[in-house]
């Protein structure tokens, strides 16, 4: 039996750490060595962007090609570690480019910054009030970030709800090229003693929405029939409406486009849990039944084409977090020929409707896990042990087989 309780771990440098989870025996000195070298020069890095750090986890970064986004090409930079997500949006993109690809629409990028004011008397009384100070607190949110005023963002709107026994002001802010979270916090912790002054309430929280639903991204493409198939339209839109009956299809819709967007933030040193806590919560309300439904929607043009569209909160910035300080979100903001935090949230969308209308061709066709079989058979063959050659040739004679099994890869790896 280990205690957890190790005081000063935090103190320790990144070989300390290592040395010590040796001590305890839970690693080897040589898997403490392998750690080690595979964070290779990020490990300094890793350091400063997180606590107790002892390593860094590499993922595939990958390039997404084909895709068109608002007439505009460009190869998407992607991470992740699931096999087929970037073949699909290359694949899917392809199918679009004849039409011109992904057009899109962004509203401007404000968040949105809560305070939470507890212990006030008369709710209607404190709104009324706090709604007639606007101005003066759109100046001292301003204050808090010339530089971002300089900009051209800064404090656009003030919203003030009642939210049960709490008063509930939403700072409403143009954070231009940032994620935004830091610069809306940090003018929701400056407000607070304020708005208790005003209203003779208690401050309780100061944070921002992960709702961003004043940030929305749409996106919206079509896809000829005679390139996909007259019955692979009608299928993608009966899998559509089949989310949209039904939380259970639309939680795993969701998480394929996701799969995308996802994969775009993590490459570019995005926020990639704010993404997706925005995207499910704006999902919530989605349904058919105005229950958690579908991000996206799909139907039939007049000519028997595809269509399909996407609307989502795009929380992604090209400054601040780790984006900047990353290099390897630089480089993949440089492929992608990124210079604004709206382009970037533009074709992160772009990336999500693709991704889930090739996840939606491939299910109402063959299923997926013939396109999957591929990959996960190297997989599977290398976790079975396979090294070199062998991993290929292991990973087609079990998809010949149609047996993707670690024991079936061993048995092969034993008959040589
Ligand atoms: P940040 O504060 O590091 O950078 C934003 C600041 O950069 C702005 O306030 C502005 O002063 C400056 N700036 C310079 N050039 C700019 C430009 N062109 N456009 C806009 N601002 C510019 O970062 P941030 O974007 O405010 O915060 C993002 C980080 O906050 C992420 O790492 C995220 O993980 C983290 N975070 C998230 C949550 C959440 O989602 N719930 C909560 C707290 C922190």
């Amino acid at each position: 039996m280990i205690s957890s309780r190790i005081a000063g771990f935090h103190n320790l440098s990144r070989a300390g750490r290592l040395e010590k989870l040796v001590e305890l025996g839970l690693l080897s000195e040589r898997e403490a060595a392998e750690l080690a070298l595979e964070a290779g020069p990020l490990a300094e890095l890793a350091d400063n962007l997180s606590e107790n750090v002892i390593g860094a986890v590499a993922v595939p970064l990958g390039v997404a090609t084909n895709l068109t986004v608002d007439g505009q090409d460009v190869l998407v930079a992607m991470a992740t570690e699931e096999s087929s997500v970037i073949a699909a949006v290359s694949n899917g993109a392809r199918a679009c480019r004849e039409l011109g690809g992904v057009f899109t629409e962004a509203d401007d990028p404000c968040m949105i910054a809560q305070v939470q004011i507890t212990g006030l008397a008369d709710l209607a009384a404190a709104k009324a009030q706090v709604e007639s100070l606007a101005g003066e607190i759109g100046k001292l949110c301003d204050a808090c970030d010339p530089m971002l005023v300089k900009l051209g963002g800064g404090f656009r709107d003030l919203e003030v709800r009642i939210c049960g026994p709490f008063l509930v002001v939403h700072l409403i802010v143009d954070v231009r090229d940032a994620m935004g979270a830091n610069a809306v916090n940090t003018m929701a912790e400056a407000l607070a003693p304020k708005l208790e002054g005003w209203t003779g309430g208690k401050v309780g929280l100061r944070i921002l929405s992960n709702l961003a639903d004043r940030r929305l991204v749409r996106a919206r493409a079509v896809w000829r029939a005679e390139e996909i198939g007259a019955d692979m339209v009608r299928g993608i839109v009966s899998a559509y409406e089949f989310a949209a009956h039904d939380p259970y299809r639309a939680a795993t819709h969701n998480k394929g486009i996701m799969n995308g967007i996802s994969a775009v933030a993590l490459a570019t040193g995005n926020d990639t849990r704010a993404l997706e806590a925005g995207a499910h919560a704006f999902a919530a309300t989605k349904g058919n039944a105005g229950g958690y439904g579908p991000l996206s929607r799909y139907g039939m043009t007049e000519d028997g084409d595809l269509w399909g569209e996407i609307e989502l909160p795009m929380a992604v910035g090209i400054v601040g977090g780790a984006t900047r300080a990353h290099p390897t979100a630089q480089k993949a903001l440089k492929i992608m020929g990124i210079t604004r935090g709206e382009r970037l949230g533009r074709i992160t969308a772009a990336v999500g409707l693709i991704q889930n209308f090739s996840a939606l061709r491939a299910l109402a066709g063959e299923g997926i896990q013939r396109g999957h079989m591929g990959l996960h058979a190297r997989n599977v063959a290398i976790v079975a042990g396979a090294k070199g050659a062998d991993i290929e040739r292991i990973a087609k004679l079990m998809i010949e087989r149609l047996e993707i099994r670690e024991d079936v890869a061993r048995a092969l790896l034993d008959e040589g």
